[in-house]
């Protein structure tokens, strides 16, 4: 017995695929996002580039070139979009960062 597909149903299939497709897309990122161990503030490495979780908490005497609208969100290091709530850093590999965190490194992302 032979099956006859219809060019419509090869066009249906392939709008459903082309729909998904991008969601499958969008899930393995955030799963990858959410796969990453939040960076501990009391590792040797963040507490020498005196990162913190909340940006409102920086030193500022400690940290003179810190500016209250400086956090992960807006510096180029953070792979996570401005709206993501943790992303990974590029400093810090295999470890996410909050988005209102902060750390010496911090440099503005281009068109933040
Ligand atoms: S390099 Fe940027 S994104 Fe990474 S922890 Fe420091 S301020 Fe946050």
């Amino acid at each position: 017995m032979q099956r006859k597909i219809s060019r419509r149903a090869i066009v249906k299939s392939g709008l459903i695929a082309g729909t998904f497709i991008p969601a499958i897309g969008l899930i393995a990122e955030s799963a990858a996002a959410a796969a990453l161990a939040p960076l501990d503030p009391k590792d040797p490495t963040a507490q020498a580039l005196s990162f913190v979780t909340d940006a409102a908490k920086v030193d500022a005497k400690a940290n003179p070139t810190f500016k209250p609208t400086q956090k992960c969100s807006t510096c180029a290091q953070y792979q996570g979009k401005a709206t993501d709530a943790t992303a990974g850093c590029n400093i810090f590999a295999g470890k996410s960062v909050p988005a209102g965190g902060w750390c010496k490194v911090w440099a503005q992302k281009p068109g933040a």
